[in-house]
């Protein structure tokens, strides 16, 4: 067995290969359809074609015949190296920032193997793109470092304030600490667009720069003047977290008189791509026909702030015809499980909100969901060579067992997007990102998944002894 599947590994990573799916969403021209026993050929990183019957003799196969193959999942709103850290220590309401301070404390090795042991699992579980808000330089740096190993996609960024100074910006006492902070904060935007540039001179193109700022109540009208023209100097998306809480949309109306969607216009900060991440504090009615005209990506993030901890409103924004994509942000790093949780999630929530008579709502579709996480960001960017499976895109896919125990019904389903809501990342059994695969058959291909593990165990356990030392366990709200 080992040696058959070193066999199917190195021919499918010599390519030309076909993938024969049970099923595959795909994109021929007409918008995203279901395709029954597709064939899928993957030449030079790209889909070369896409149809229907059987693989061409000859070559080498990748075998998804009890599989739903999508385009590869994309996270547009992500803090990669973080997610262990918080995981299942937050949820009952302790402050994170603290964790994250600690880990500005590590080496840039130990970073990397966070960085990994996250990026591993988000691989694992179909996302093979990562729109990275990194919350620090090193963070930044790591991404860069592992992911370039990796050969995954992303768009990192560097969060502005980073962690270093953003809770003493955020959790201000005094609107003079605001006032204070603009010189770094100016500073440290100019220091992420010369990362950027730097990035850019890579010439990866798996790799492309953003630019990023935290949030709107972190920043002035000085500060964003500096933001806009870093961004016109790149020619690149904004990655902001936009109205995350009902504290910073009064904040900024009690110090700039208007929403934070109207900050970010006034400055001139929608007038290229904008991602802006969780809006929960957004008023729909009157800002909504603003985004939606502009084209900002509204980024929900079903786990924000720890699996169900936050409510966020997805049903809004589509109701409001605002493009929506789906985030992983922090604390869970299953692509899937967040398709699924968007769909569950959103539906509630419209439900109630639609008893209430309040706000106009749309209970979101799998379809609208898997929509999200695939060709909504990648339209986004203007990349309408990524996001959907169509002859020249090119070859990110994730392959997820719709027929195996819990998630399906032992033969290939007449409505496979319906068992989505059933799955979660362990169901994934295969993902490529431009061609070359990086979960075959359930089995991790980048770098030895349990030696990651390990090492990752050892960083962790470090870091909770701190927490236990400062008595950072014992804090409850
Ligand atoms: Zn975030």
């Amino acid at each position: 067995m080992p040696a058959e599947f070193s066999s199917i590994r190195s021919q499918l990573a010599a390519g030309p290969y076909a993938v024969a799916a049970g099923w595959a969403l795909v994109d021929r021209g007409r918008g995203a359809e279901l395709l029954r026993d597709a064939c899928l050929i993957v030449r030079d990183g790209a889909f070369a074609e896409v149809g229907a019957g059987d693989p061409p003799d000859g070559l080498p196969l990748l075998d998804a015949r009890a599989h739903l193959v999508l385009p590869g999942l994309i996270s547009a709103h992500t803090h990669v190296a973080a997610g262990l850290p918080t995981r299942g220590t937050i949820e009952s309401g302790r402050p994170y920032m603290r964790p994250l301070e600690l880990m500005e404390q590590l080496a840039p090795d130990e970073i990397d193997t966070l960085t990994a042991a996250n990026l591993a699992e988000m691989l694992r579980s179909g996302c093979t793109a990562q729109f990275e808000m990194s919350l620090s330089r090193p963070q930044a740096d790591s991404y860069v470092r592992v992911a370039g190993r990796w050969g995954v996609r992303g768009w990192p960024a560097i969060m502005v304030p980073a962690t270093d100074r953003l809770a003493h910006v955020w959790f201000r006492d005094s609107d003079s600490v605001l006032t204070d902070s603009v010189p770094q904060t100016v500073a440290e935007t100019g220091a992420n667009l010369a990362f950027a540039h730097a990035l850019a001179d890579r010439g990866d193109p798996l790799l492309l720069p953003m630019m990023a700022a935290h949030a709107t109540d972190t920043q002035t009208p000085e500060t964003l003047a500096a933001l806009r023209r870093a961004l016109q100097d790149l020619d690149a998306p904004l990655h902001i977290h936009i109205a995350q809480r009902a504290s910073e949309r009064d904040t900024v109306h009690r110090l700039w008189g208007c929403s934070p969607v109207r900050l970010l216009e006034r400055e001139g900060l929608l007038e290229g791509p904008v991602f802006g991440a969780h809006m929960t504090a957004v008023d729909w009615a009157a800002d909504g026909p603003l985004l939606r005209d502009r084209g900002v990506v509204y980024v929900h993030c079903p786990s924000a702030g720890g699996a169900g901890v936050s409510s966020q409103p997805y049903p809004e924004a589509l109701a409001a015809g605002v493009a929506s994509a789906i985030g992983l942000d922090t604390h869970s790093n299953d692509a899937v499980e967040n398709v699924k949780l968007a769909v569950i999630k959103g539906r509630v929530r419209a439900a109630a909100l639609a008893s209430c008579d309040c706000t106009d709502v749309r209970a979101p579709t799998i379809a609208e969901a898997v929509d999200s996480a695939t060709r909504i960001p990648a339209d986004g960017l203007g990349r309408a060579d990524l996001g959907r499976i169509a002859p020249g895109a090119r070859a990110d896919f994730t392959a997820i067992d719709i027929t195996g125990p819990l998630v399906g019904d032992a033969a290939l389903p007449p409505e496979p997007l319906h068992h989505l809501l059933y799955a979660n990342g362990t169901a994934v059994s295969h993902v490529a990102v431009d061609g070359r695969l990086k979960l075959l058959h359930g089995r991790f291909l980048p770098e030895d998944e349990a030696l990651l593990r390990a090492r990752a165990a050892r960083i962790m356990n470090r870091l909770w002894e701190s927490l236990a030392a400062e008595d950072w366990f014992a804090a409850r709200t």
